[in-house]
């Protein structure tokens, strides 16, 4: 079967490679394991005769769901996975090859998602590898189309199912993908402050949401793209003229909104609404900024932004339901 591939972005994408740093697999949350893996795995180490380990190493939950059916024991020393061994290599994996891992192994930090237009793919800013790259990206992130399937194996796992066409009729998510490419353009106007784009992006989401309650919306939802692009051309000719020896290397701003454009693109705003959505960026950005109390210009603020983000990130991916309370809480506050 031929499949649409949509990158974001394919240089970033296909030139990560793991460090072998073991980030990923010693941390502060469960490794949860699917149903399947449980099974396979029980199989594997009765088979070699070690029931007694595959009793130590994984534990079942209670109510498991088939996707979250069991949990790897951690070391006694240092936290990591039960697995992982003293060079950060992963003795499953050594044993039993690529496949054989849950799926959530073998795809990290790849984060492979499941749309109408095509299995769309990005990486997850919070292995050390990945921001590595990011940190020495100047040019905004593209999102780019391929036939060509990537390097990497492991994409039959998908993070998401995105399917605007099934939204109801008159909700703004049926037109997610023009919505989400417009949020990116607004998150990369560079003549803009980060803060700024936030609070245009928070403008146009409530135009979107108001203009969703009429008759043809798709008709003035294109009304609404070709003034905002008036508006952002018109900016970034003023700031042409004025600024006209542009640094040409990555800063924390620009770090900050790769990560943005990221989580834009993962689609936080299908998955929990547009309004969450833009909470949730103000939220990244103001942490990010709490953050970042170095001098400005010097390298600390580059560290300090990308430890910020890599928390921000493990939240999003490990503790995605107190992110989501903390928006709401910081909401009623204001
Ligand atoms: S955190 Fe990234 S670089 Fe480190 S071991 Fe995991 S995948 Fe590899
Ligand atoms: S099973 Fe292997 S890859 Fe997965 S967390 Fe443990 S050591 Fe890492």
């Amino acid at each position: 079967m031929v499949h649409t591939y949509i990158y974001l972005d394919p240089e970033l994408y296909n030139r990560f490679s793991c460090e072998m740093c073991g980030t990923c697999c010693r941390n502060e949350w469960l490794v949860t394991v699917s149903k399947d893996s449980y099974y396979r795995n029980e199989q594997l180490f009765k088979s070699t005769g070690r029931a007694d380990e595959f009793a130590q190493a994984f534990t079942q939950l209670s109510g498991g769901r088939p996707e979250e059916y069991a949990y790897i024991a951690k070391q006694a020393l240092g936290g990591g996975c039960w697995f992982l061994d003293s060079t950060n290599c992963c003795r499953l994996h050594r044993e039993a090859g690529h496949q054989h891992l849950d799926s959530v192994c073998q795809i990290y930090p790849r984060y492979p998602i499941n749309t109408a237009r095509g299995i769309e793919l990005t990486l997850s800013f919070s292995c050390p590898a990945v921001l590595k790259l990011a940190a020495h990206r100047f040019e905004p992130l593209m999102i780019t189309r391929s036939d060509k399937p990537p390097v990497s194996a492991g994409l039959d796992a998908y993070t998401a199912q995105v399917f605007p066409s099934q939204q109801p009729r008159y909700s703004p998510l049926r037109y997610y993908f023009e919505l989400e490419q417009h949020f990116i353009d607004i998150l990369q106007s560079r003549s803009l402050t980060i803060e700024e784009r936030l609070a245009f992006l928070q403008t146009v989401v409530e135009e979107v949401l108001d203009l969703a309650k009429f008759a043809e919306f798709d008709r003035q939802l294109q009304q609404l793209f070709c003034r905002n692009y008036q508006f952002l051309d018109e900016k970034a000719i003023q700031q042409q003229a004025e600024q006209l020896n542009e640094q040409d290397k990555a800063t924390p701003d620009i770090l900050l909104e790769h990560f943005l454009v990221n989580l834009v693109f993962k689609k936080i705003g299908f998955l929990y609404g547009l309004e969450n959505m833009v909470r949730l960026l103000q939220l990244a950005w103001r942490y990010t900024i709490s953050r970042s109390q170095a001098a400005p210009g010097t390298a600390a603020v580059m560290t300090c932004t990308e430890a910020a983000i890599v928390h921000l990130e493990l939240q999003y991916s490990h503790n995605r339901k107190e992110l989501l309370n903390m928006i709401h809480t910081q909401e009623g506050k204001q």
